[in-house]
């Protein structure tokens, strides 16, 4: 036979036509080696059972030959199938559905695998056991019956080309059976030195183990050490992009201190936190480093991020470099800028700036090309600071808020305006420690830790509808006394203007429960200026209760709101609840936080509201999202340039990833050139190394 290896095509194995091969393809296995990591999503025990009539009452496995059958006409019509062991003891199978097909393949002499509970009554019975009939070619047998068994997932439409779990078992047992005979050769992808050292089984050992394990103990071995190979290049992939990170050299020097930085802290109405300065010592540091520095700042909502960010960037600006700072909503955006032009007060000549979407012609010219003279210092802005046309004269920091609100791309985009910049991502949407190490291990990690000391705990409730005019009442009572409210209606793609229209139900029926009030209605459907003016009375309590959607969810500082409402609360993921309930909170008021769900919520709804009544840590409410939704969906796959996993889960394999890590450091990234492993994770397709 002719030497295949792993990326030799699916077509070659017997029995893959264009239908199968079609199918395989939407899965994205075109290859041998594409089949193989195509792993079971579960396993039967299907190993014989010993002493079978010793087992009444237990569910047994066993091989038998069929003697022969006969229909019953009894009550209810039945076929009884009369079979014997290998040792000659007698069971009878009985069926009370599809006697003609069970017939048709219970032809005396038949051998057969019965899975059943095993019952006594006149003799041994297993009542509508599952069967499999073993094909006259013995070499198929053991795929499917004798041994722990494959399930693989399918489809109706898979099933339909002969795709299902049996299907698979055939294929893969095919692949594997070339491996067998040596004509399939499956090179060893892992450093010798770190099989030995982590104890692993090796990687073709490993690929037969994980479909067809010869016991549990195998199967854990097997996946243990394809967890380990998936978390290893991974790992290697981020020691590459620092590498590559640690090959730009910086080329602006922004200054130790900064004397307009001193004249905004004087300014300030209130002190840094200990951790705002100990953030901005750390920044200074890593600002003195050869390479652009790559931070990560995470700090919980309202941790004060932003007046941490414009110190920083002070530094900068006063040595004539340009900063910008790139930010998810226009609503956020103009927020910034107002924060950072009255943090600046009195220092006008620093050259603020403001870019977001649509501008007149004329102005947004004149902007641009102050921004490309260098007269603009520093810009705020949306996506619109990615296009093209802008183009800076001397960008070396880039800081980015919400940074999970923004794909890879386009943190890409706004680095390139720089020369060599300096990145400061924000988030307050915090990562699990671990997750963090494995997904930014290559980042510098900075965490603001605590919140300003005058801040209260917010009270979470979860109410239901009959609690609504009780809510309302104090809720009047606490406007009355000066404070804001927002209340908050859910808004998805899929359903969007069925969502806006009960946003503005919503609001109709608001103005008129609350008529001595002033209510506002906001959201992202409206004109720009509609949502300045709206958003501008809030901000100056002309507005006392604000009816919106999740255009609010990141960033936005009110601090004198201190009532939130969530409506349908349980439509709503964690980590969404946790950034909306950072809408309040904000100032030295004790606020108020209340979901509202109506009828019925479904499990994992309720999971998620009760752990936002008992928690008000972010960190604490991020590690329940990601054992909720896995980090794919915490922190969106395309977005974060995470992998999609073929077997190894971040949740529950920390310890690997530690020591996959570890392994990977200091590695000779040859490694990793010679294989496609990291063409593959830029794709952000699954990885193995051919
Ligand atoms: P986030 O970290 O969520 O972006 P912000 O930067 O918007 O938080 O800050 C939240 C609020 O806290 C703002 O009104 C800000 O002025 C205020 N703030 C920031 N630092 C402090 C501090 N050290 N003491 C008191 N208030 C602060
Ligand atoms: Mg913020």
């Amino acid at each position: 036979m002719k030497k295949i290896n792993l990326r030799s095509p699916v077509k070659l194995l017997k029995g893959v036509g264009e239908k199968k091969f079609s199918a395989l393809e939407s899965l994205g296995i075109t290859t041998l080696g594409e089949l193989l990591y195509y792993f079971p999503r579960k396993y039967l025990d299907r190993n014989f059972t010993k002493d079978v009539f010793l087992k009444t009452g237990e569910v047994v496995t066993v091989l038998a030959q069929v003697v022969d059958s006969y229909l019953a006409h009894g009550k209810k019509s039945r076929l009884v199938v009369n079979v014997k062991t290998p040792k000659g003891e007698k069971i009878s199978l009985i069926f009370f559905k599809g006697l003609d097909y069970f017939r048709k393949i219970f032809y005396s002499g038949a051998e057969i695998v019965l899975t059943g509970k095993l019952e006594y009554f006149k003799g041994f019975q297993v009542i509508h056991p599952q069967v499999e009939v073993l094909s006259e070619k013995g070499e198929e047998n053991l795929l499917h019956a004798g041994r722990i068994i494959p399930l693989y997932s399918s489809s109706e439409a898979l099933a339909k080309v002969g795709l299902d779990s049996r299907g698979f078992r055939r294929l893969i047992g095919g692949v594997l059976d070339l491996i067998r005979d040596g004509s399939l050769e499956i090179p060893e992808v892992l450093p010798h030195d770190i099989i030995q050292k982590r104890n692993l089984v090796e990687r073709k050992t490993a690929l037969r183990e994980i479909h067809f394990p010869d016991s549990q103990q195998s199967l854990e071995d097997a996946k243990k050490r394809l967890i380990y190979e998936e978390l290893y290049f991974f790992s290697l992939l981020l020691e590459y992009k620092k590498l590559k990170r640690e090959k730009f050299k910086r080329i602006l020097w922004p200054l130790a201190e900064s004397a307009s930085a001193q004249k905004v802290i004087e300014s300030l109405p209130f002190s840094l936190t200990e951790a705002q300065i100990k953030a901005l010592e750390t920044l200074k540091e890593l600002s003195k480093t050869e390479s652009p520095m790559a931070v990560l700042l995470q700090g919980d909502v309202g941790s004060g991020k932003t007046i941490t960010a414009l110190l920083n960037a002070l530094r900068y600006i006063d040595n004539q470099i340009q900063v910008c700072l790139l930010a998810p909503t226009e609503i956020l955006a103009k927020q910034h800028y107002t924060t950072i032009y009255n943090f600046l007060g009195n220092q006008p000549f620093l050259g603020l700036d403001l870019l977001v979407g649509k501008e007149k012609e004329r102005l947004k010219r004149e902007k641009l090309d102050r921004l490309k003279r260098g007269d603009t210092m520093f810009v705020v802005g949306t996506h619109s600071l990615l296009q093209e046309e802008v183009v800076f004269s001397d960008l070396g920091l880039v800081i980015i808020d919400e940074q999970h609100k923004f794909g890879v791309e386009q943190r890409e985009a706004i680095r390139a305006k720089g020369k060599n910049p300096d990145i400061l991502a924000m988030t307050a949407t915090p990562i699990p420690r671990t997750l963090c190490l494995t997904l930014y291990g290559d980042l510098n990690l900075i965490t603001i830790p605590t919140k300003p000391a005058n801040r209260k705990p917010i009270k979470t409730m979860w109410l239901t509808e009959e609690k609504r005019s009780a809510m309302y009442h104090s809720m009047k009572k606490y406007i009355s006394q000066g404070r804001q409210a927002y209340v908050i209606y859910p808004l998805i793609e899929e359903s969007e203007k069925l969502d806006i229209q009960s946003c503005i139900e919503g609001y109709e029926n608001l103005k008129q429960v609350f008529k001595e009030f002033e209510v506002g209605l906001l959201h992202g459907k409206m004109k720009p200026e509609e949502k300045d003016y709206i958003m501008n009375g809030f901000k100056k309590n002309q507005i006392q209760i604000l009816v919106t959607t999740t255009v609010v969810e990141v960033g936005v500082d009110v601090p004198n709101a201190t009532i939130l409402v969530v409506e349908s609360a349980d439509r709503f993921g964690l980590s969404q609840l946790h950034q909306l309930r950072g809408r309040v909170g904000r100032g030295d008021l004790e606020s108020h936080c209340i979901l509202m769900t109506k009828g019925i919520v479904s499990e994992e709804a309720e999971v998620r509201l009760k752990a936002m009544v008992e928690y008000n840590d972010g960190f604490k409410l991020s590690e329940i999202d990601l054992q909720l939704r896995g980090p794919g969906e915490l922190l969106g796959v395309r977005q974060s340039g995470l992998p999609d996993f073929k077997i190894a889960d971040l949740r529950t394999d920390q310890s690997l990833i530690e020591l996959a890590r570890e392994d990977a450091k200091g590695r000779n990234l040859g490694e990793l050139e010679q294989t496609e492993i990291r063409e593959r994770f830029e794709e952000g397709k699954i990885l193995f190394p051919n």
